[in-house]
């Protein structure tokens, strides 16, 4: 069994530029040519993609898989999610017509730089109930979820996120914890890294990442469109 690894850039937006490039830097010193690239194209309503052309420009030339991740990546505060987000679970509690308005949104901004994609991750891992079938019906091929991708009509196929939570509370837990996960997930055929932005500004989650990096560099760098074709 071919072990692989998917490594997931979350919250990308003109509002961490200099998170980006900072993780970028980190990528290709470990010779990571291959990565998705989660893109928020409208970020809290106040970092549109398409209004900041360098941005953009850069993410084209990255030329790497992108991921449509939400429209805001901001929801309302919820009792029912506290633990899972702080603020983030963008679709927790959206009406049918308004996921809608926020995936077909979202598409639009992208387009209008010029930016294709075909898959769509919920801001904090969390959706709703129309998410799938709106989805669908825009022509995106799958939706990443907390332990598993899911190809729409075809597969799903289990692979685990490790992440360093951006949450104060949790942040100590999984800084102790990701070495434990990587022992625990190393069976596993495929699994997944979210490296989130808000990372590049803690120096020992950077550390952290190296260390998952390296002790990872075994496994096939893969795309959610690598998924599509594989058995
Ligand atoms: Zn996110």
């Amino acid at each position: 069994m071919e072990k692989k690894i998917i490594i997931e850039l979350h919250d990308v937006s003109p509002f961490y530029k200099n998170e980006l490039l900072n993780i970028l830097r980190m990528l290709y010193e470990h010779g990571i040519k291959k990565f998705s690239i989660l893109l928020t194209p409208n970020f809290k309503g106040r970092y549109r993609l398409d209004k900041d052309n360098s941005f953009k420009d850069l993410i084209k030339c990255l030329k790497q898989e992108i991921i449509l991740h939400g429209l805001y990546h901001e929801g309302k505060f919820s009792l029912r999610h506290i633990l899972a987000t702080n603020r983030e679970g963008e679709f927790a509690d959206l009406s049918k017509e308004e996921t809608r308005r926020r995936i077909v949104e979202g598409n639009k901004i992208l387009k209008n730089c010029g930016i294709d994609t075909h898959f769509f991750v919920a801001p904090a891992w969390i959706n709703n109930k129309y998410l799938e079938k709106i989805l669908t019906e825009q022509k995106f091929k799958g939706i990443g979820n907390r332990w598993s991708i899911k190809i729409f009509n075809k597969k799903k196929i289990f692979s685990p996120i490790i992440t360093l939570s951006n949450r104060n509370i949790l942040s100590f837990l999984s800084k102790k914890s990701a070495k434990t996960l990587i022992k625990l997930y190393k069976n596993f055929e495929t699994i997944r890294f979210a490296i989130h932005m808000q990372d590049a500004n803690d120096s020992e989650k950077i550390i952290l990442w190296k260390e998952l990096i390296e002790q990872t560099e075994k496994r096939r760098l893969i795309s959610y469109e690598d998924l599509t074709s594989e058995s």
